[in-house]
């Protein structure tokens, strides 16, 4: 009985060594210990990204994936605002009816005529300014300097003989108002031959205005100050001389004399072609 059991005991041992031998050797699966293995194993085949810049970035910088997050409709919307919202074509139209309307406007609509005035000269500055009334077919009025004039005897003449005026501006621009009255008639008698004169500063009261009456002047003041003599720039100097309160009949205040007048003769021709273009025509001051 001892030696039947044996074999058959032998055999499910063998069996049980067989079962149990694969189970214990599956718990040594090579492909889980390779898996589990240290990343440096698998770091080769798959390097990781080594840009700086991508692991430099803010937290912030994660803000493209907002991005999906608006709605989609939003920009479509936007786009189409912006499309109606220009159209260049529309625009030049309305400015070319706009210009257009300028163009055809007869000066007569506004019957209206912008006297420019220069003080202080003749100076070097005053033939350029007489160049672009010329070119401009303007005129206006020039209130000379005594002392000046001596400098530029030309300039004058030249003056008289393009259509434009000469007015005294006294000899050597004193306040008038601080004068005796022989030291007033003095300034006028030694300042340039006219009809009209501007006191200098505009400083004036009524001994002033009398004695200017007695010597057969005009007193003629101004209505629009451009301040071109502090030179503020091309641009201000025009924009005083076409503001809004320039009108038919508007006396305006340039210098060519006095000191550096570049800036009043790079305004000029743009002064001029506004108020043209206004319907206004350029003149002396008549009977001046
Ligand atoms: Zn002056």
């Amino acid at each position: 009985m001892s030696r039947l059991p044996t074999p058959f005991v032998g055999l499910v041992l063998a069996v049980l060594v067989l079962v149990f031998g694969n189970a214990a050797a599956g718990d040594d699966n090579p492909t889980t210990a390779v898996a589990g293995a240290s990343p440096s194993a698998v770091a080769p085949a798959h390097p990781r990204p080594t840009n700086p810049s991508a692991t430099a970035q803010p937290p912030g910088a994660g803000a493209p994936v907002r991005k999906p997050r608006s709605r989609p409709n939003k920009p479509a919307k936007s786009r189409l605002t912006q499309r109606s919202q220009f159209r260049p074509s529309d625009k030049t139209a309305a400015e070319k009816s706009r210009s257009q309307q300028n163009a055809d406007r007869p000066p007569a609509d506004h019957g209206g005529t912008v006297y420019l005035t220069f003080d202080d000269g003749p100076s070097p500055y005053t033939p350029a300014i007489l160049n672009i009334l010329r070119a401009t077919h303007s005129t206006a009025t020039f209130f000379e300097l005594g002392f000046r004039q001596a400098n530029y005897p030309a300039t004058p003449g030249r003056v008289r003989a393009e259509g434009s005026s000469v007015g005294n501006h006294t000899y050597n621009h004193p306040d008038l108002t601080a004068l005796t009255p022989g030291q007033i008639r003095w300034q006028l008698s030694h300042g340039p031959r006219g009809r009209c004169m501007r006191p200098p500063f505009g400083a004036t009261n009524p001994a002033v205005r009398r004695i200017v009456a007695q010597q057969g002047l005009r007193e003629v003041l101004w209505s629009i100050d451009t301040l071109d003599w502090s030179r503020p720039g091309t641009a201000k100097i025009v924009k005083a001389a076409t503001g809004p309160t320039v009108r038919a009949g508007s006396t305006v205040l340039l210098h060519d004399g006095g000191g550096d007048r570049s800036q009043t003769v790079a305004a000029l021709p743009q002064i001029i072609r506004t108020l043209q273009q206004r319907g206004y025509v350029i003149r002396r001051i008549p009977g001046c």
